[in-house]
């Protein structure tokens, strides 16, 4: 699917997408240092358009950006609002938001990033299901990992870490070379983690279960799952499980904001549940895609709309 629009936003100007580059010195290219988001607008069903819990992408954007010690040259809300103009300069409706807070060029290179200028790039581009339209009620198939995911003093797993994403490439590519769609990867101690760009869910006899917030990332289409679980009268729990309680799951699903849920039918080659999307799965999709629509009054506030 191309990425290619009109106009990318880079620090502070709407720039033609040909003309968004950067030095081949650029410190983040060498060293993994770059910080960023990827979040979602949705058409909504009266006409307009709302990007989905902006001001939550943006929050954990300049967390992340604090962790790595990354001093950002624009406030939350200039930051908010540069995602929903370049979503308007590409005359968008609908789309993926990248936000990208990078270590530039110049100055010095070695380790220690330096005077090196900060900077910021915001792109966009259509994005249907990340994993297959199809895939959002056949489920998909799935492998646990060869590759660990990081521990929590290795890498900083809760910031959104251009470099934390090696480990995702390789869990990823793997799956893909070996006929999955998508890798499961466990902590270190064992236990299951999340997949290369999704948090992960189960269920069991209607209770939901999905891996506490210790070295997984902080999804926000996690948090809006369990926010819509509990209303529907789910229980959730946040706990740790191994990849054999998957097995024996009724069902299984991923979070995130490409993946959306995702139902997962297969893990290492063993059935989970019916092999298909579930009915946990399917009333919470349903609840998901009626919140991103803005057809849940409730939910106004996830939203920030936009129209063109
Ligand atoms: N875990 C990882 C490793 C991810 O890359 C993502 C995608 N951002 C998620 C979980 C899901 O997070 P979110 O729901 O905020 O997109």
């Amino acid at each position: 699917m191309g990425v290619r629009t009109d106009f990318i936003w880079m620090d502070g100007a709407m720039v033609p997408w040909d003309q968004a580059n950067v030095h081949v010195l650029t410190h983040t290219l060498h060293y993994g240092v770059g910080v960023f988001e990827g979040i979602r607008a949705y058409e909504c069903t009266d006409g307009s358009s709302a990007v989905f819990r902006l001001n939550e992408h943006i929050e954990r954007l300049l967390g992340s950006a604090k962790v790595m010690g990354m001093k950002v040259p624009f406030s939350h809300e200039q930051l908010a609002e540069a995602c929903v103009e370049t979503l308007k300069a590409n005359k968008m409706t609908a789309g993926y938001i990248r936000p990208l807070i990078f270590i530039g060029s110049g100055e010095a290179m070695g380790v220690n990033p330096g005077p090196n200028p900060v900077r910021v790039a915001i792109a966009v581009w259509p994005w249907g299901a990340y994993l297959g339209a199809e895939a959002l009620e056949r489920g998909i198939r799935i492998c646990t990992s060869s590759y660990t995911r990081h521990h929590v003093n290795v890498m900083m797993t809760k910031a959104k870490v251009a470099g934390n994403y090696v480990n995702s490439v390789l869990a990823k590519t793997e799956a893909l070379a070996d006929g999955y769609d998508e890798a499961l990867l466990l902590d270190p101690t064992g236990y299951v983690a999340e997949g290369s760009g999704e948090n992960v869910f189960i269920v069991k006899k209607g209770v939901i279960k999905t891996p506490p917030l210790t070295s997984i990332l902080a999804g926000i289409t996690r948090d809006s799952l369990i926010t819509l679980a509990k209303e529907l009268g789910y229980e959730v729990v946040e706990q740790l499980f191994t990849r054999d309680e998957v097995y024996m799951a009724d069902e299984a699903f991923f979070s995130g904001t490409a993946a959306e849920l995702t139902p997962i039918r297969e893990l290492d080659r063993r059935v989970i549940g019916e092999g298909h999307a579930g009915p946990v799965a399917k009333a919470l999709q349903a609840a998901f895609f009626k919140v991103v629509k803005g057809e849940n009054p409730a939910y106004a506030n996830w939203l920030r709309r936009y129209s063109l």
